[in-house]
């Protein structure tokens, strides 16, 4: 089937408020992936659940992403070594590899689900030491199914000189994120969890065994509570909201463009630069997903798009005009250290958030792991408390996170064009070095001939005159 389009009719709640009282085991704040999994994985094992969402299931990032599902985490593997340790932090891509194993189990056989294959990450410089250097740990330590492209490879499948070379994830793969959500909220459904819309959690008493919950209705009382509401969270714990960068991503689908797309790009799954700012794919055939430009303020999602229309011009000249047909934007709450916020802050009280722009995976996985803590005294949560809660800056980290992402923009935009002036200089200079080779050979061939007809004419002299 083909894909919705992520930014068809807005979500309006289609389940009820919670307008009575509740007693349950498990309150989870949040209807998004995260609060989704969690809630469906505490049913299938026998507790009694409610989810509570403010507006409706999934009306935010977990609708809107673009719905690559990668191994891993939204921080550099070299930086979780540096941070943890080797050990730990092949255990915690493991869990992450999980998150990812999950999801395709989970929404393969959803109505309306189609997987495709494979993610490229480009690299928009020409440091082929640190793709070895990252193909020898993801690959060879941390076991995880990976290819190394070269640069040629690349530009087979992506007619661009933006990018060099890649490292291939095979099993990478794309669902349709509306539908992956809905399917969730079935799913749990049909394991019993009850799922209320248009219900904010307005405050929490987590004093005491059985933790009480208020709503503008009702008033609920449970033994364990999930905050898993990303940055909107607000009321119930400012101080963990605080703790998370909002920040907005924009994204855009384009009209049809034929046949032209497959000329420029050929490669079926997703795209996306190691700096973390263009991610892509190609959908329905011939239309672009495209995701860029982030902001730490809710801009206007149609001014975005002319933004993602120059950025897809300037990587993709060959592909010509292209028109947008819908642009929108999500937001999700990015950490300080950039992994996201899973385990037991006080007895009974959970956190579940943070999951910043790789969340299909890590919501999975968080999920998972909740539930299996809260019922199996499975603690390997505890290998998230190296990644404290951190305060993130409130208005003047907004501010600083935008500078930081201009500023990484900016030097990514730098270190591209390096890399292509360098590799322009590169060929020049092949091409000098085959001009003197040519002139060098023309040169003996020349001198060899002129041998040839100063010998032949030595031996005319010696013949004599009329021989
Ligand atoms: C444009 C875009 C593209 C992306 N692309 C990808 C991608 O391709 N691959 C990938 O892995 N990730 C991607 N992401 C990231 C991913 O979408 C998010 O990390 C993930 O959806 C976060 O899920 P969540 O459940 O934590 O939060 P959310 O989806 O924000 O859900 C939180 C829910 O909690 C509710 N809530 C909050 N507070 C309260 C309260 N007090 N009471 C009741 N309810 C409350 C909200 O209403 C909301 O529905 C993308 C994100 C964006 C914005």
């Amino acid at each position: 089937m083909e894909e919705s389009s992520a930014n068809s009719p807005v979500d309006e709640p289609s389940r009820q408020g919670l307008s009575f009282d509740l007693d349950v085991d498990i309150c989870v704040i949040g209807g998004g992936l995260a609060g989704l999994t969690v809630a469906l994985e505490s049913a299938r094992r026998g507790a009694s659940v409610v989810v509570l969402d403010g507006r409706s299931i999934g009306w935010n990032a977990s609708s809107h992403n673009l719905g690559t599902v990668m191994p891993g985490y939204g921080v550099a593997v070299s930086d979780l070594i540096e941070r943890v340790g080797f050990e730990d932090a092949r255990e915690l891509w493991n869990l992450a590899q999980e998150g990812a194993e999950y999801v395709r189990a989970t929404a393969a056989p959803m109505p309306g689900i189609t997987l495709t294959e494979g993610a490229l990450e480009v690299s928009k410089v020409d440091t082929g030491d640190e793709l070895i250097s990252r193909l020898q740990t993801l690959g060879e330590d941390f076991g995880a199914t990976i290819e190394g492209w070269q640069t040629d490879r690349v530009r087979e499948v992506l007619k661009t000189d933006r990018y060099f070379h890649a490292i291939h994830f095979p099993k990478a793969f794309q669902i349709d994120a509306r539908t992956y959500v809905r399917g969730l909220a079935a799913l749990a459904e049909s394991a019993g969890v009850r799922i209320f819309e248009d219900t904010p959690v307005v405050g929490i008493d987590p004093a005491g065994i059985r933790k009480r919950l208020f709503t503008p209705s009702a008033k609920l009382r449970s033994t364990h509570v999930v905050l898993a509401g990303n940055a909107h969270l607000g009321a119930p714990s400012h101080r963990l909201t605080a703790t998370l960068l909002p920040t907005w991503r924009y994204a855009a689908l384009t009209e049809p463009l034929g046949d032209r797309l497959a000329e420029v790009i050929a490669f079926q799954g997703s795209v996306m630069d190691t700096h973390g700012i263009d991610h892509f794919r190609v959908v329905q055939g011939d239309r672009l997903l495209w995701c860029s430009p982030e902001t730490t303020w809710q801009g206007d999602p149609r001014r975005y798009a002319k933004r993602i229309q120059n950025r897809i011009a300037a990587i993709f000249p060959k592909l010509g005009p292209v028109t947008v047909a819908e642009s929108w934007s999500g937001m999700f709450g990015q950490t300080v250290h950039g992994m996201p916020q899973i385990g037991e802050v006080q007895p009974g009280l959970w956190v579940l958030s943070g999951f910043g722009r790789q969340g299909l995976n890590t919501t999975a996985m968080g999920g998972q792991l909740l539930a299996r803590s809260i019922f199996a005294g499975d603690d390997r949560w505890r290998l998230f408390s190296p990644f404290e809660l951190v305060w993130a800056g409130g208005a003047a980290g907004r501010v600083a996170g935008q500078a930081m992402d201009i500023w990484s923009r900016g030097h990514s935009a730098a270190a591209g064009a390096l890399s292509r002036f360098r590799e322009r200089a590169r060929d020049r200079e092949l091409a000098r070095e085959y001009a003197r080779e040519a002139r060098i050979a023309s040169a003996k061939a020349q001198a060899s001939i002129a041998r040839q007809h100063a010998s032949a004419a030595m031996h005319d002299d010696r013949r004599g005159p009329g021989a």
